[in-house]
């Protein structure tokens, strides 16, 4: 930032080698200082202005993060959620010793050691698609009269 300081001195120097008439120069120099004057109390009340804007923009950024921060654990709720619809987990209740745990999915596998007991637990990827509603029954009465 160019010092105010020294563009004034220069101002001044400036006016004083080409301003011959000793009363031309004082003149200006007052009637400068007054202006100045204003200009000062204009900037301050800009600064003053933009700082208070600054600090608007900040508590909005503050709450866009918030806002951000809120959004990303959304994304991130519906990630689990999808990941654990699509099953890539599965919760295992040991039969032995009841212990839960959850493991990834993965079809070829057939049976899975409890991280607690030990005990081979076999495993049933299908379970919950066995239990159908039970109106089926009439398709069975086709097949006995078959
Ligand atoms: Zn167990």
């Amino acid at each position: 930032m160019v010092s105010i300081k020294n563009e004034y001195k220069s101002f001044l120097d400036d006016i004083e080698k080409n301003i011959k008439n000793k009363e031309d120069l004082e003149y200006i120099k007052k009637r400068f200082a007054d202006f100045l004057d204003v200009v000062l109390e204009k900037m301050d009340y800009i600064l003053d202005y933009k700082e208070e804007e600054m600090n608007k923009l900040e508590e909005k950024q503050n709450q866009i993060e918030a806002k951000m921060a809120k959004m990303q654990k959304i994304i991130d709720n519906i990630e689990n959620d999808i990941y654990s619809e699509d099953g890539y987990d599965f919760e295992i209740t040991c039969p032995y010793c009841n212990y839960e745990f959850i493991i990834d999915v993965d079809e070829t596998k057939t049976e899975v050691q409890c991280p607690e007991c030990k005990n081979m637990i076999e495993l049933d990827w299908n379970e919950g698609e066995d239990d159908l509603p039970n109106n089926s029954r009439d398709y069975n009465d086709e097949d006995d009269d078959m």
